[in-house]
């Protein structure tokens, strides 16, 4: 579960703040600072003073009011449609200091109408350097651009915390293509949060530049710690490793090798992003579900890992009937670090002695809750930083559905935790990542829709049908507050906005 520490949200949000330029001055520095050459580690200062030009910006669509478009039966999608295409080739080279090289070649597809004069990218790496770390973390990551290449000619490039920003000469053309190859070191922080080495075993989340995705406008924020600050479309990636000694390698492709290895070549077509841990010390437990393979791995028993094996077949097996088939042929559950969802792979903490608890902070929550985002977040998409309750609150309605159809629980014990909450929080879901500041992110994002939704359907198989048909009708596609209002309103055949504006921000 993502703890939302509102304090620590604070200072981040402040340290994430870009620097643009506002005077001619600076502007007239930019320039000639371009006309140098790329910004690296070493010009950092000169960086500072400069910042990131300004660029479009994607708008959020507005909210319509009012009664459903149409009957369910005929109701016409109308996702978000990403703008830009990112295919990914990465290679990883790992030395016997665990030092990472990479070469990461992006090619990048305007697929807009616009015209562009730069590429922007998440770099997240850069957001845990001993400059740029949110305070929570001890230990830094020490990253280092050696170079980027636009179609194949050495580029300039600013980065500034985790957006990393080419410049283009020449602009960027609707229906044209561009290659983007970008060379670094990444040593990965101990004990990090999500890219992280805990006891050798090396988590790899969000550790290559993330193309930006594009609607009229870049659509790029700050980092934030809490939550996600981060948004991707599907991509499809080619990814190479080369290790100094074997390590059990678990990742978002479905060819993940079944043994340790030193090198190995991974393959993972339209999903969001690419995931991979390399451990060292877990064992690792597998059964398959139908077609697909499940795999536990963590340092516990291995009565404890083939516990939960059975748990997680179970939830994989129970949301693949009710929602849609599991997308991919092979799904990783490592049961050694935070919860968090990755396309074919989650992680959750360890289990307690004995499995007893499962409760709602409970690690059997973690494992439903870190599955159903397979479905939403892995197979319908959705933008964490303004729409973040549509993942969230679905999932978590997701894994209370679960508890009362598969495991039995009354609907009064499996909802008494969110009542709880939802009764203490006085924030709307619908507002962006930042605006959590004075607390209510679980609240509004994570209890409240599960209650609202259960109001609405009031059974089990009543809320299924709804949520299969979500995630039949959006499946790979974007969808933002405005479209999710739209389809509920159509499905439920809701004359107007109450429902809606008791818990939602329609600003
Ligand atoms: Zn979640």
């Amino acid at each position: 579960m993502k703890k939302v520490m509102m304090f620590l949200l604070a200072i981040t949000l402040i340290s994430a703040c870009s620097h643009t330029p506002n005077t001619l001055q600076e502007k007239k520095e930019l320039k000639a600072h371009l006309g140098k050459g790329h910004v690296s580690k070493e010009t950092s200062v000169e960086k500072k003073i400069v910042g990131i030009p300004e660029y479009p910006k994607a708008a959020q669509r507005k909210i319509v009011k009012g009664g459903p478009d149409d009957s369910i039966s005929n109701f016409r999608p109308d996702p978000i449609q990403n703008e830009n295409k990112a295919t990914y080739k990465l290679d990883l080279t790992m030395d016997s200091e665990e030092k990472f090289t990479v070469t990461a070649e992006v090619k990048v597809e305007n697929i807009s109408k616009d015209e562009w004069n730069e590429i922007v990218f998440y770099f997240i790496p850069n957001a845990f350097t001993e400059e740029n770390k949110p305070e929570s973390l001890k230990n830094a990551a020490e990253v280092s651009i050696s170079s980027i290449e636009l179609d194949g000619e050495k580029a300039d490039y600013l980065l500034d915390h985790d957006t990393l920003y080419l410049p283009l000469e020449e602009s960027f053309k609707p229906g044209e293509e561009r290659s983007v190859t970008v060379r670094y070191t990444l040593t990965v922080p101990e004990f990090g949060f999500r890219l992280s080495n805990n006891f050798n075993n090396i988590y790899l989340a969000e550790w290559y530049p993330m193309l930006a995705t594009y609607h009229s406008g870049w659509r790029k924020e700050d980092y934030i710690v809490s939550g996600e600050s981060y948004f991707t479309d599907y991509s499809d990636f080619k990814v190479k490793y080369s290790l100094p000694e074997e390590y059990m390698v678990l990742s978002t492709a479905d060819n993940d090798p079944a043994n340790p290895s030193a090198s190995g070549e991974l393959e993972s077509q339209n999903v969001k992003e690419f995931y991979m841990a390399l451990t060292k010390n877990m064992e690792v437990v597998q059964q398959t579900a139908g077609d697909v393979e499940v795999r536990v791995a963590g340092v516990a028993s291995t009565e404890s890992l083939k516990q939960i094996l059975d748990k997680s077949v179970n939830v994989l097996n129970y949301f693949s009937a009710k929602l849609s088939p599991y997308p991919q042929k092979q799904i990783d559950i490592i049961t050694d670090e935070g919860g968090m969802e990755y396309p074919g792979i989650v992680t959750i903490g360890p289990f307690n002695e004995g499995h007893k608890d499962e409760g709602r902070g409970s690690q059997y929550f973690a494992l439903i809750h870190e599955i159903a985002h397979q479905w939403f977040y892995g197979t319908v998409n959705n933008d964490p930083y303004y729409d973040v309750f549509i993942d969230e609150g679905l999932t978590n309605f997701a894994t209370y559905l679960f508890l009362i159809g598969h495991d039995k629980k009354t609907p009064e014990e499996t909802f008494a935790f969110a009542e709880q909450h939802a009764a203490r929080t006085t924030a709307l879901a619908h507002l962006p990542l930042h605006e959590y500041l004075n607390g209510g992110f679980m609240g509004a994002n994570y209890e409240i829709p599960p209650l609202k939704l259960w109001e609405l359907t009031g059974g089990e198989k009543e809320a299924f049908d709804y949520l299969s048909k979500y995630v039949e009708l959006y499946s790979y596609q974007e969808v933002d507050t405005a479209e999710w209002i739209r389809f509920t309103k159509s499905y439920f055949k809701l004359n107007d906005d109450q429902f809606f504006q008791e818990w939602i921000s329609y600003e």
